[in-house]
């Protein structure tokens, strides 16, 4: 058992964090400000405020300077010392890796864009060399502009379309690219040995569900499945993403939907990606030429036009899918009795025609009850979901804890 003492001081611990946090996020949200304008937004008592800033000064997170008198000092002489964040020389840094592309973006800690470079990998099956080989590319590439601008990297955060599991995590198996369990923050970290050591691996949708669900205020039940590269998913309950207890939670595409289906490479059979994944659609709308031309991205999009437009291959490959993804959120409806399900990728655009399909598959006694389906919302984040997600992430975690960020500079 805890002795009072240690358990006193960790709780004195746990309050000052939490103050350490609203204070930075205030000033991050807020811009520079007084000490007695912090008291105020903070809530705090003015004799904390000079305390939890006079360390925060003292480690470099925090910079003081004179902003001009302020207009009820006018003529006084005096001048108001402001507080802001000393965060011009720090970086965030987020690679991903896509069906199609590399991509490493460096953002503020506020998160705004530094540098973004993209680089097509070519999607050599099974070969997990040379496409490292290109995303290592992207990083050496941002590492280097972080020294060229005079911004330290406080935060690596590596993102994959792909379950992660493991500690050190690894990815477990990526269907799109066919790799088998792998390394890849070690592979990484073999061509750039600058790879931070805490570099996080994520995989998109658990962070595209979290950075949807930070702009749906009030909604604290809520699942996210998405279809770009593969089909992912995440579940939020309670306000909090579903880890689970090996970190494999939201493997939505993996639930097998169709009885004596066709086998899947998680060696299941009748997987949902294996009815509603990308490659089938696009490979029965006739896009798979595209796809290979001009990429995954491109097609997908092709495919909502043409279904729009009643193309009718398009119009053939998407009926059998969407069916078997309405199946599959109504198991899902069942198990999470979610508020609102939110579609992320291309499905995002096809909200209105998978909507009604769920609405017909609600169990008649819960019809009779009065029971509605779920909200089917579409995703607002595109394409950046994940990226987005990563970014906020990192600023959260960052400001949550800021004496992280004194640790960080030497
Ligand atoms: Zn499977």
């Amino acid at each position: 058992m805890m002795s009072p003492s240690r358990d006193g001081s960790r709780v004195s611990s746990d309050i000052r964090r939490h103050n350490l946090s609203l204070l930075t996020r205030q000033l991050a949200s807020n811009g520079p400000q007084s000490r007695t304008r912090l008291a105020e937004t903070t809530g705090l008592t003015k004799g904390a405020i000079t305390a939890l800033t006079a360390a925060l000064v003292e480690v470099g997170v925090l910079r003081e300077g004179d902003e001009g008198a302020s207009p009820a000092r006018a003529g006084t002489g005096r001048k108001r010392t402001l507080l802001r964040l000393a965060a011009d020389d720090m970086a965030i840094l987020v690679l991903q890796l896509d069906a199609d592309v590399a991509t490493a973006l460096l953002t503020t800690l506020a998160g705004d864009e530094l540098l973004r470079t993209e680089r097509h990998h070519g999607r050599p099956m099974g070969q997990p060399g040379p496409i490292i080989d290109v995303l290592a590319d992207t990083l050496r590439g941002a590492l280097d502009e972080a020294a060229r601008i005079g911004r330290r990297v406080l935060d690596s955060v590596v993102v994959v379309f792909a379950p992660v599991s493991g500690d050190p995590a690894i990815v477990v198996a990526d269907t799109d690219l066919d790799w088998g369990p792998i390394d890849l923050l070690g592979e990484l970290r073999a061509r750039e040995p600058r790879l931070a050591p805490d570099a996080r691996l994520c995989p998109d949708a658990a962070l595209a569900a979290q950075a949807e669900h930070s702009l749906l205020p009030g909604i604290d039940e809520m699942l996210y499945i998405k279809s770009n590269s593969g089909i992912g998913g995440a579940a939020i309950a309670g306000g909090r993403l579903v880890v689970g207890s090996r970190s494999m939670a939201g493997a939505f595409g993996h639930i097998a939907i169709v009885p004596n289906g066709e086998p899947c490479l998680c060696g299941q059979h009748g997987c949902l990606v294996t009815v509603a994944g990308p490659d089938v659609v696009l490979r029965d709308a006739g896009l798979d030429g595209l796809r290979q031309s001009a990429g995954l991205t491109v097609a997908l999009g092709e495919l909502v036009r043409r279904l729009r437009a009643g193309d009718e291959q398009a119009v053939a490959a998407w009926e059998p899918a969407s069916e078997w993804l309405a199946r599959t959120l109504s198991v899902l409806t069942l198990s999470f009795d979610p508020a609102a399900i939110v579609l992320g990728g291309y499905w995002a655009e096809l909200t209105d025609l998978v909507e009604p399909r769920l609405r017909r598959l609600v169990p008649p006694i819960a019809v009779a009850a009065g029971w509605t389906p779920p909200a089917i919302l579409a995703g607002t984040l595109g394409a950046d979901a994940a990226l987005n997600g990563a970014v906020w992430n990192a600023r959260d975690r960052l400001l949550f804890d800021p004496m992280q960020l004194s640790a960080r500079r030497d």
